[in-house]
């Protein structure tokens, strides 16, 4: 249920510019434009970072692999997006070392890593994290005891990124575009594109709790739904390309286990030399990734048996220690990553550049962005506005989200504003650090409702401390729905071993308390976020 009904006279708004799609690109392109000037409406069938954004791999980086596939300057980009993050959510985007192990066994021998390792830290000139390293076999071991010793001729050691919750950083977009003037709607499931003369108008769309229709015109929309891009284009009556050709993606969330790593680990499968992922994540393991191509339907992704068997294989190989079985897999994610199209070859081939697909002359007023990655989505928003400005024929004003930091990081210092409010916050110390975690400089709110109302310290959740006061914020301040939204995507807790099962419950009765939810609601909501939950295949519901 919305905190605010969509206002009847929608369709008499004056906007600039109408975005499909609350991703990550879609929301730092509101962000962008909203700054800029425009007038935006932004729309999302779900909640924000519903879809893709909240699927990946949580990395922000340069892609090494890249390398491999001569996309310098898509290296370069990502690694000055990189430091751009680094700078302006340095809450939520964090430095993270990776190792990669060198094996006799590898496809890439040692002297191609070292080059590769060498063009990174050169393309990577400006940086703020070292350089890296080339490790002997012993000091690999050290480091890194659980690894297979069997042919280990060293490894190399670097500095990428990591966004632990990219459900936060999306949030922190969209609330600073509202914070600019644009309209966020959620559950509002765009339909069709309204059409007149070859020309796109606007949309209209549903509001997915009351299933009324309502339309909404501007001289430009952007179409950024991610691998839902050609569906959108579905709603323009015609025949039109394809352009997306989704591969799906998918991680295992487990436990600690003996010999894990202190370090991510890039490694090299044993079956097929993939690319995969070991990566420490909010105290656990994030395994992946797998890289399928998919046709199926985009809104009901699993990760399936083979993945899992494939994924926990290749970890118990080079570690062996670890003796992973499916019981231990507490839960699953699983995207779609918007690709190009592309009929044949290998899915490691497919760019990872993104497009931004001016529809004239089939279509004046309309714009579709393809592909992107999650390290570039400043970047690729950046020059999505830019088209939409030329679209519109006016002269664009300066993109100032280089230098703007996120909502959650105003401060000039985040460390020093970190100790400050772990000292004055009147909250324990795992609790003000929690919400420094989560929610930056933007916790002192949080503290603010707690010192009105002292009950709201209580914790909802036990294992990660999850408060009441954080359930109120989320619906009051940060734009959450349902309990879906409150767990998964504002406080976090989704994330936690169960899945929220069981905080699911309590949360409930805060927003029954608190936020005025019936027990019929509370009973819909736990039900639907149960459902929901299914797809992660979370080992407290097998
Ligand atoms: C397994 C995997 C690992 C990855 N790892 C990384 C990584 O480590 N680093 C990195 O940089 N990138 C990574 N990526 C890529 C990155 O996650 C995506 O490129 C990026 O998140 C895409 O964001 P998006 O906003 O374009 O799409 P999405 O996040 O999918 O957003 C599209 C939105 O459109 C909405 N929508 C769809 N249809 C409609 C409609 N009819 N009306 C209204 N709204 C609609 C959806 O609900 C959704 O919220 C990974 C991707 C995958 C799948």
């Amino acid at each position: 249920m919305r905190l605010r009904a969509i206002p009847q006279f929608i369709n008499t708004l004056p906007f600039d510019l109408i975005i499909i799609g609350a991703g990550i690109n879609g929301v730092a392109s509101a962000r962008d434009a909203a700054m800029r000037g425009l007038k935006v409406l932004l729309l999302d069938k779900e909640d924000i970072c519903s879809g893709t954004s909240a699927y990946s791999s949580r990395l922000i980086h340069g892609g090494l692999r890249y390398l491999e596939h001569a996309e310098i300057d898509l290296v370069r980009e990502s690694l000055r997006e990189r430091e751009h993050l680094f700078r302006n959510a340095p809450h939520l985007v964090k430095p993270l070392s990776f190792v990669v192990p060198l094996y006799d066994r590898n496809k890439r021998p040692p002297w191609m890593i070292k080059v590769g390792m060498l063009g990174y830290d050169l393309l990577s000139y400006d940086k703020s994290v070292p350089n890296h390293q080339m490790l002997s076999p012993a000091k690999t071991l050290n480091r890194l005891a659980g690894l297979n010793p069997e042919g280990l001729k060293g490894a190399a050691k670097y500095y990428d990124g990591q966004v632990e919750l990219a459900e936060r950083l999306c949030l922190e977009n969209a609330l600073s575009a509202q914070a600019h003037g644009a309209m966020v709607l959620t559950y509002s499931q765009v339909k069709k594109l309204i059409i007149e003369n070859d020309i796109v108008r606007g949309v209209e769309f549903e509001d997915r709790f009351t299933g009324k229709l309502y339309r909404a015109c501007a001289p430009v929309t952007l179409n950024v739904s991610g691998p839902w891009v050609d569906q959108i284009l579905q709603g323009t009556g015609r025949k039109t390309k394809r352009y997306m050709g989704g591969t799906k993606g998918s991680h295992l969330i487990v436990d600690y286990f003996p010999g894990a790593p202190q370090d991510a680990i890039y490694l090299e499968a044993y079956s097929d030399g993939r690319p995969i992922f070991i990566i420490p994540w909010e105290g656990r393991y994030l395994i992946g990734t797998t890289d399928i191509r998919y046709d199926g339907n985009l809104d009901q992704v699993k990760a399936d048996d083979a993945e899992i068997d494939y994924l926990l294989k290749e970890t118990n190989l080079i570690i062996p220690t670890a003796n992973l079985t499916p019981d231990l897999v507490l839960y699953t994610h699983c995207g779609i990553r918007p690709l190009p199209y592309q009929e044949s070859g290998s899915t490691a081939s497919i760019t990872r550049h993104h497009i931004i697909k001016d529809h004239t002359p089939e279509f004046e007023g309309l714009l579709s962005v393809i592909g992107g990655k999650l390290t570039t989505y400043r970047a690729l928003a950046e020059h999505a506005v830019d088209a939409v400005f030329k679209k519109l024929g006016q002269k664009s004003p300066q993109c100032s989200t280089t230098h703007i930091a996120m909502p959650g990081a105003n401060t000039s210092d985040f460390t020093a504003f970190g100790q400050w409010f772990q000292q004055n916050s009147g909250l324990p110390e795992t609790i003000s650090k929690r919400l420094l975690h989560i929610y930056g400089t933007r916790s002192t709110r949080i503290a603010e409702m707690v010192a009105c109302q002292p009950e709201l310290k209580e914790s909802f959740c036990s294992e990660t401390g999850a408060i009441k006061a954080e359930i109120l914020f989320a619906v009051q301040k940060e734009m959450a729905c349902t309990l879906g939204d409150i767990l998964l995507r504002r406080t976090m807790v989704g994330l936690n071993a169960k899945a929220g099962l069981g905080a699911d419950e309590n949360a409930a009765i805060v927003a029954q308390q608190y936020l005025g939810w019936s027990e019929q609601r509370m009973a819909d909501e736990i039900a639907a976020y149960r459902k929901y939950i299914k797809r992660f295949r979370p080992s407290e519901l097998q």
